[in-house]
């Protein structure tokens, strides 16, 4: 598990990712505008995302990681071996729901608001828990 998520973490094609590799795109956040969107500041730096986080009321059981390490996948990591399973599962769906946001910004130039963000991150751990649970009962 901790493996999957810094890889995902590591792989994210974040603006600067792609100018790293030689793409051509300009450097800033494509949500708020910030210099430098790397994973870093899209998941635990943005204001939106930060908005996020507080909303869902796990901010509290992040910014500690974040004062520790400067780096996301470092954070993540510290992240996974503090928290809880079911902690974990909700921030790993919230992540991939503002990444998902992101994107939609970028692609189709979609707003969303923190409650979209959060209420599509809801639906895709409930599915995800009921196909669990629908396995486990089979096994
Ligand atoms: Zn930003």
């Amino acid at each position: 598990m901790a493996y999957k998520v810094e890889y995902y973490i590591e792989s994210t094609p974040t603006r600067v990712r792609l100018i790293s590799r030689g793409v051509n795109c300009p450097s800033a956040c494509v949500k708020c505008e910030d210099s430098y969107e790397d994973t870093y500041h899209i998941f635990f730096h943005c204001k939106t995302t930060i908005d996020a986080w507080n909303a869902a009321n796990v901010w509290h059981l992040i910014a500690p990681s974040l004062n520790q390490f400067d780096n996301a996948p470092d954070v993540i990591f510290d992240i996974l071996q503090k928290l809880s399973a079911s902690q974990v599962e909700s921030i790993v769906t919230i992540m991939w729901s503002i990444w998902k946001s992101r994107n939609l910004k970028l692609l189709q130039q979609v707003s969303e608001s923190t409650v979209t963000i959060l209420e599509r991150a809801k639906h895709l751990l409930e599915g995800w828990r009921n196909a669990h649970r629908k396995q486990g009962s089979l096994g």
